[in-house]
């Protein structure tokens, strides 16, 4: 998949929409859903354009990489998530539901998630 540079986490990326921000280091942003799914859903974004999960993990740099899950461990850690648990998610393409084509992950917590999958 070409990489759309008019998403709306590029959008965020670029300044054009704003976004509450819960973490940003050189590569790595995250903030908070729009729509939260949980009493706590932030959302882990590289800076670079990748368009998922695939593409994040085969071409972002190891820089990009390592700085991305030191970001989701420090997130985590801050945020009170790891004490009780939380799930983290990266729906990818059309099976996954991915509605947004940049590579983000989703952590959920604050109350226990529920079921791994829910049919609706
Ligand atoms: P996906 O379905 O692609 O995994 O998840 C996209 C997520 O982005 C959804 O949970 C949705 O609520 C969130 N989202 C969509 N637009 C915006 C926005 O403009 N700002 C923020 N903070 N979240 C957004």
């Amino acid at each position: 998949m070409t990489y759309d540079q008019d998403n709306i986490f590029a959008k965020i990326l670029k300044g054009d929409i704003p976004c509450d921000k819960v973490f940003e280091s050189e590569k790595t942003l995250a903030f908070n859903d729009i729509s939260p799914a949980a009493p706590r859903h932030i959302l882990v974004i590289p800076k670079g354009p990748y368009t998922d999960i695939v593409d994040f993990a085969s071409n972002a740099s190891q820089d990009e990489q390592a700085d991305f899950w030191a970001a989701v461990t420090k997130i985590a850690q801050d945020e009170g998530l790891n004490e009780k648990g939380f799930r983290s998610i990266a729906n990818t393409g059309e099976h996954g539901g991915q509605e947004v084509p940049h590579f983000h992950l989703h952590l959920l917590g604050g109350e226990p998630i529920g079921k791994m999958r829910s049919k609706d």
